[in-house]
């Protein structure tokens, strides 16, 4: 892609508005614009980080066997009236009706829908368990949106619903995606600590939040330190027998003897054991094995898509700007012609260019003619671009290109196109 033939607006200062690093990075380089209050417009360089963390998501789910669907957003209010859901979920909800008088919301999310669509078609234990997953946005009216995408009103997620036939089955799909959690996080670069929300009695609810960690985050976790030892994916189930906790939920007698750490934590994603809590109320019931009905045992599961892309900025920023990971970067190289009056230049940048986009790797090129090389090289810092190739003197005169690594600074020259291809394929292959 050319700046100069896209949507690329930035600003040289932060907006004075904004509260937090995301917040004021993703407004300063025009990833979203704010629409209204808690609701935003995703730009083309947000809008690419969106997709790719959605895509991630979308991507373990689907090897794990789970299905995608997409309900809609607005849902009649009688769904939540069966539930008892309907009152008792308080301003959050946006209600209204349409032009029959007929009472609706926007969902703010889809345990009710997803229980309807499963009576209408599940009618028998053959057909379990099962887990069904969308990805679609949701409206809540939070009393005090802020901080941008990361408490929005409007906001894209992730939301999956399992059914299972015994509580011992909906245990083994709660840990199933309690590892497949952990592993999408880290596919994002990010560092899961995921905190227990409930008691985890003997047949009762279980609930796990995931937490990363960013010194901005609305919590605070005390967690043991072996959680961030664990790296290897079979051992990811391990991490739910050590402690972590938020400072509400904080026992110093359980907590004793162990070695903790504390941080700030964002929550980016919330698991959900309920049992037959909704197939009760909503009357859900399958043939079971021995000829009787029975309630299925449901859980639900929501990643915050939205909410993962200023918290993936908050945990990886400098005073420069954003530090995109390689598997969520908005483009994986930054090509930045610098001012020449090098014929030769141009025409090597301009190959380089397609060359590069022959190799499948994604490209902004920084073709503009009346920008200055210092405001440049600081649009390709703020957007956080993980590689940068700088094409200018060092070119004209010995024919060398340099590399610059966002993340660390360093600087590598290369003497031949084919070296800095093959440098890159293979950094971006690591992940
Ligand atoms: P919070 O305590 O932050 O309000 P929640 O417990 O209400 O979150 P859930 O209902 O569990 O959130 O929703 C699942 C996920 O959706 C959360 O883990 C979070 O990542 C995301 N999320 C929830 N509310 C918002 C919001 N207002 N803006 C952006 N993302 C949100
Ligand atoms: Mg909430």
């Amino acid at each position: 892609m050319k700046i100069s033939e896209y949507f690329f607006y930035t600003s040289k200062e932060a907006p004075a508005s904004a509260e937090i690093a995301s917040h004021k990075l993703m407004l300063q380089a025009g990833f979203v614009a704010q629409s209204s209050s808690g609701i935003y417009t995703w730009l083309p360089l947000g809008l690419k980080v969106l997709n790719k963390v959605a895509n991630i998501i979308r991507d373990e789910q689907a090897k794990q066997g789970i299905i995608e669907i997409l309900m809609p957003t607005i849902q009649s209010a009688n769904l939540w009236l069966e539930s008892n859901r309907y009152d008792s979920y308080g301003a959050e909800l946006l209600r209204f009706k349409d032009r029959r008088g007929q009472e609706m919301l926007y969902g703010p999310t889809n345990e009710e829908m997803m229980t309807d669509i499963f009576r209408k078609y599940v009618k028998t234990y053959k057909d379990l368990p099962k887990i069904i997953h969308h990805i679609q946005w949701k409206f809540r009216d939070e009393i005090r949106p802020r901080f941008g995408v990361m408490r929005g009103r409007e906001f894209l997620m992730e939301d999956a619903y399992s059914f299972d036939l015994s509580f011992e089955e909906a245990k083994r799909t709660y840990d199933k995606i309690f590892k497949m959690y952990i592993k999408i996080f880290k596919r994002m670069g990010l560092t899961p600590i995921p905190v227990q929300a409930d008691s985890g009695a003997i047949g009762g609810n279980m609930s796990h939040e995931f937490q990363i960690l960013a010194d901005t985050g609305e919590s605070t976790l005390y967690y043991d330190k072996e959680i961030l030892n664990i790296t290897d994916e079979n051992d990811f189930l391990k991490i739910k027998d050590l402690y972590a906790v938020t400072d509400e939920k904080y026992d110093p007698a359980q907590a004793k003897g162990k070695v903790l750490s504390s941080s700030r934590g964002i929550e980016v994603g919330h698991i959900f054991y309920f049992g037959t809590k909704y197939t009760e109320s909503m009357h859900a019931k399958v043939i079971g094995k021995d000829g009787n009905s029975l309630y299925p045992f449901m859980g639900s599961y929501g990643i915050g898509v939205s909410r993962l892309v200023g918290a993936i900025i908050e945990a990886f920023h400098d005073e420069k700007g954003m530090i995109w990971p390689i598997p969520v970067a908005p483009f994986d190289v930054a090509l930045i012609e610098l001012a020449s009056k090098s014929d030769e230049v141009q025409a090597f940048t301009e190959e380089l260019y397609s060359d590069l986009m022959n190799n499948n790797i994604d490209v902004i090129y920084d073709d503009r003619k009346n920008v200055s090389n210092g405001s440049k090289f600081n649009d390709m810092d703020l957007i956080g671009i993980p590689f940068q190739i700088i094409i200018g003197n060092k070119y004209a005169t010995d024919k060398t290109v340099e590399v610059k690594v966002r993340k660390t600074g360093e600087r590598i020259d290369f003497n031949s196109k084919e070296a800095l291809l093959k440098y890159l394929s293979s950094e971006l292959n690591k992940n």
